[in-house]
C-alpha cells in the first residue's frame, strides 16, 4: 500500500468515525447541534481527501469541473439552508435527499456506460444495478415528494389499477436488471431503458401518496439513498461511502418506522392505501358549536390552575409564536406559581422533532417538555391543556372513531383534561383534513387568533390579573 492509499483510507476512517459520532449526537436536542458540526467535519474530510485519491487519475481539467460542481452545489446548498423557512424544511430535505439518490445512480450509470462496472465481476455489477435503481427510484420519487410538499402539485392522481401499473413497470425493471447483469457487457441502450424505468417507479409510486403521508414517505428515500450510495461504494471501493451510505440507510429505516409508529400506519400501508389523499371534498365532521372565549379568559384560567400542559403544533411554527408563548409561560411559573409542562406528539409540525427545535429555539429547558407516552398518563389530573396551533395530533377520533382516516394514531390526550383551551386562527382542518371533535367537546374553549397574537393577549391578560 502507498503512502497515498493509507494517508486517503485512514482518513475515510477518521470521516466514518466522525458520521457516526455525529449521527449519535444528534439523537438529543442538548447535543444535535454539535453533532450536525461533528458530521460535517467528516463530510468535509472525506470530499478533500477524494481530490487526492490516487486512483482518480483525474486531469486538470476534471479538477476544474469536480471544483465548479463543488463551488454551484455548496454555494446553493449554503443560499438555500441559510434562507429555508422552519415550516418548508421537509421540502428541504427531500430535495437534498433526491439529489443523493440522482448522484448515487449518475455514478451507477457512468459505471455502466463506460464498461466498469463489467470487468469487477457479477457481484459488483448487481451492486451497481441495483444502486442505479435505488438511487432513481429515490431521486424522482423525492423530486415528485418535494413538488407536493411545495404545492406545485397540488392534486394527487391515482390512475386506475395504479398497483396493477407500479407492479408491472417495477418486474419489467428487475427484469431488465437482471438482463443487463446477465449480459454482461455494456449495453447503453438497455442500461438507458432500465434507469427510465427505476425513474418512472419512483413518479409512481410517490403521486398516488396523500400529504399526511409525506414524512414517512420522505425518510423511506432518505434511507433508500444512503443504501444506494453504500452500493455504489462496493462498487467504486470507496469505503466513506459505504460507511456513510451504511449509516444513511439504518438511520432512514429506523426514521421510517419509528414516523409510521407515530401515525399508526404501517409502511405498505403508507405506500399503497391512498391515505390523506385530498380529493376536494369538504370535511365533514361533528356536529354542534365550538364555545369561543377571550385571551384574557384564558389567562385567568391558568392563572388559577395548578398544572398546565401546552401541546405546541404547526400553528406554533407558521406564527413563529414559541418566544411570545415562553415568556407567557415564565410569567405563569413566576408570578402564578403553574406547574406547566410541554408535551411533544412525534408527529407534531411538518418534520421530526419540529417542535423540539422551536421550543429549543426559545430557550424552553428540555426538562419541561415531555414526549407521548411520558406524558399522556397526566392528563386527566392536569387543571388545564393548552392546544397552540395543534390538530391532528389531539384529535380524539384517532382513538374513537374507526371510519376516521386516523383511527389509530397515538393522539395526546388534552380532552382528558379538566378543561381545554385551543388557539387557533379559524375552522380549519388539520394536515388530514380530517374534522376534530375536541372543538366541540363540552370542556374545550376556542381562542380564535394567530398564534403569535394569542401568546402577547395571554401575557397582557396575565398582568391585569
Ligand atoms: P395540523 O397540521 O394538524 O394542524 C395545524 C393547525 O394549526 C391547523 O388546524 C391550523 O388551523 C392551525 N394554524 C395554522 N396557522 C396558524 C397560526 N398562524 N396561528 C394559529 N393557528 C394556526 O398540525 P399538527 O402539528 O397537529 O399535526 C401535524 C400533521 O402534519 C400530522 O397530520 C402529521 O402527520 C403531518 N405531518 C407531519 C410531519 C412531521 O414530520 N412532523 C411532516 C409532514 C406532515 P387554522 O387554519 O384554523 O388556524
Amino acid at each position: 500500500m502507498s503512502f497515498w492509499e493509507f494517508t486517503v483510507d485512514a482518513s475515510y476512517f477518521i470521516a466514518a468515525v466522525l458520521f457516526i459520532v455525529g449521527l449519535k449526537r444528534m439523537g438529543s436536542p442538548r447535543t444535535a447541534k454539535s453533532g450536525i458540526k461533528w458530521a460535517g467535519i467528516g463530510m468535509v474530510l472525506a470530499t478533500v481527501v477524494t481530490l487526492w485519491h490516487p486512483a482518480m487519475e483525474a486531469g486538470f481539467f476534471r479538477y476544474v469541473l469536480m471544483l465548479l460542481a463543488i463551488g454551484i452545489g455548496g454555494a446553493g446548498a449554503w443560499y438555500t439552508g441559510k434562507k429555508v423557512e422552519m415550516t418548508a424544511m421537509p421540502q428541504m430535505v427531500a430535495l437534498y435527499n433526491g439529489m443523493g439518490g440522482g448522484a448515487a445512480a449518475a455514478i451507477a450509470l457512468v459505471e455502466m456506460y463506460s464498461g466498469s462496472a463489467f470487468h469487477h465481476g457479477a457481484t459488483v455489477l448487481t451492486l451497481a444495478v441495483v444502486g442505479a435503481l435505488i438511487g432513481g427510484v429515490s431521486f424522482s420519487g423525492s423530486l415528485i415528494a418535494w413538488a407536493k410538499l411545495e404545492g406545485k402539485m397540488k392534486k394527487t392522481i391515482r390512475l386506475p389499477g395504479q398497483q396493477m401499473i407500479n407492479g408491472g413497470v417495477a418486474l419489467l425493471t428487475v427484469i431488465l436488471g437482471i438482463w443487463i447483469i446477465a449480459s454482461s457487457g455494456s449495453a447503453p441502450v438497455l442500461v438507458t431503458i432500465f434507469f427510465l424505468l427505476s425513474l418512472a417507479f419512483g413518479v409512481l409510486l410517490t403521486n398516488p401518496i396523500g400529504g399526511a403521508d409525506m414524512p414517512v414517505v420522505i425518510s423511506m428515500y432518505n434511507a433508500f439513498t444512503g443504501l444506494a450510495v453504500a452500493f455504489e461504494g462496493f462498487v467504486l471501493g470507496n469505503a466513506a461511502m459505504i460507511i456513510a451510505g451504511t449509516v444513511v440507510g439504518a438511520a432512514g429505516t429506523l426514521l421510517t418506522l419509528l414516523m409510521a409508529n407515530g401515525m399508526n400506519r404501517s409502511i405498505s400501508n403508507v405506500l399503497f392505501a391512498g391515505f390523506g389523499v385530498d380529493d376536494g371534498a369538504e370535511a365533514e365532521g361533528p356536529e354542534g358549536e365550538m364555545k369561543s372565549v377571550e385571551a384574557f379568559d384564558a389567562a385567568a384560567s391558568f392563572a388559577y390552575s395548578d398544572s398546565l400542559i401546552i401541546v405546541p403544533g404547526y400553528g406554533l411554527a407558521v406564527a413563529q409564536a414559541q418566544h411570545k408563548l415562553w415568556e407567557f409561560v415564565q410569567m405563569l411559573q413566576k408570578e402564578h406559581d403553574v406547574d406547566v409542562k410541554f408535551a411533544i406528539h412525534p408527529v407534531a409540525g411538518r418534520m421530526p422533532g419540529h417542535m423540539n427545535v422551536l421550543l429549543a429555539e426559545a430557550g424552553v429547558p428540555y426538562d419541561l417538555i415531555f414526549d407521548l407516552e411520558e406524558i399522556n398518563a397526566e392528563f386527566p389530573n392536569a387543571d388545564a391543556a393548552l392546544v397552540i396551533g395543534a390538530n391532528d395530533v389531539v384529535n380524539p377520533a384517532a382513538r374513537t372513531d374507526e371510519s376516521s382516516p386516523i383511527y389509530g394514531m397515538p393522539i395526546l390526550d388534552v380532552d382528558k383534561a379538566r378543561e381545554c383551551y385551543v388557539v387557533k386562527r379559524g375552522k380549519g382542518t388539520g394536515f388530514s383534513g380530517v374534522q376534530n371533535a375536541l372543538f366541540f367537546g363540552d370542556n374545550t374553549r376556542m381562542v380564535f387568533g394567530d398564534a403569535k397574537q394569542v401568546c402577547t393577549d395571554l401575557a397582557n391578560g396575565l398582568k391585569q390579573i
